[in-house]
């Protein structure tokens, strides 16, 4: 059965520049195999309710201001699975959570960076699954698994966010720079909660975890985290796929819940 996944996807320029990050997503596709489908839980897609797209081909949303034309000039048209967003809302709703449709929407950059690195084909059909910002950890944490049948069918449900993702540090840097103390100490908790399946510390990182409010002013590039966890069922255990800095301040972490 497929883990789930999540990824950080950190700066849009990962899609273009060499480094861990880029190479360990370039070598993901190859791992994992091709899933039937794929349903992203992205924190650049933010609603009040949870959301699903459904469209027969994703056109490739550039949501992002500031960096080069060439990061503009990427597409990634993967197809869409309306009928499989039919069943995502259903199991949404299973759950308690009334989930609505968008037919127009294709991917934003928490999508296609990290999948256009590991499956470059565009040839999986791709969704994405709106989070809650305002809702915490442990409304996320339901939302995935209330997913969590999709597995059973090859479908491969991926957290998209940023393991820390302080951008008021990030601008300006050098993607090599040395990793400031405080990200390193946020990181090295995490990652021991997560190998040691403390869920409920995890649940609360914003009051345990050390520098929590720094390294996330805003929750929404962690909540997809709780999404993974979730999809993979109560009894899931953490593997960490990928450990890396960039820019000093976004560490770009990957783990495997199955
Ligand atoms: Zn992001």
């Amino acid at each position: 059965m497929l883990p789930a996944l999540f990824l950080s996807h950190g700066s849009p320029m990962l899609a273009v520049t060499p480094g861990p990050a880029h190479e360990f997503l370039a070598g993901l596709g190859a791992a994992l195999g091709r899933p039937r489908a794929i349903l992203v839980a992205s924190a650049h897609w933010e609603t009040a309710h949870p959301v699903v797209n459904a469209v027969d081909r994703n056109r490739t949303i550039h949501d992002f201001g500031g960096f080069p034309r060439a990061l503009y000039d990427l597409r990634y048209d993967a197809p869409g699975d309306p009928v499989l967003a039919g069943q995502v809302i259903d199991l949404l709703g299973a759950a308690g959570l009334q989930a609505g449709i968008d037919r127009v929407r294709g991917l934003d950059h928490g999508a296609w960076v990290p999948l256009m690195l590991a499956w470059p084909a565009a040839d999986v059909p791709v969704l994405q699954v709106s989070v809650q910002s305002g809702l915490g950890p442990a409304y996320h944490l339901e939302l995935g698994r209330a997913l969590a049948p999709l597995r059973a069918q090859g479908v491969l449900v991926v957290g998209s966010g940023s393991f820390t993702h302080d951008l008021s540090r990030f601008r300006g840097q050098g993607q090599d720079v040395p990793e400031a103390p405080d990200v390193a100490e946020f990181a090295a908790w995490m990652d021991t909660a997560l190998r040691e399946g403390r869920r409920s510390d995890l649940l609360a990182y914003r009051h345990k975890a050390p520098h929590a409010a720094a390294e996330h002013p805003t929750e929404e590039h962690l909540l997809p985290l709780f999404v993974a966890m979730g999809a993979a069922g109560p009894a899931a255990r953490a593997e960490r796929l990928h450990a890396s800095t960039a820019y000093g301040v976004l560490r770009m972490d990957a783990y495997a819940f199955r």
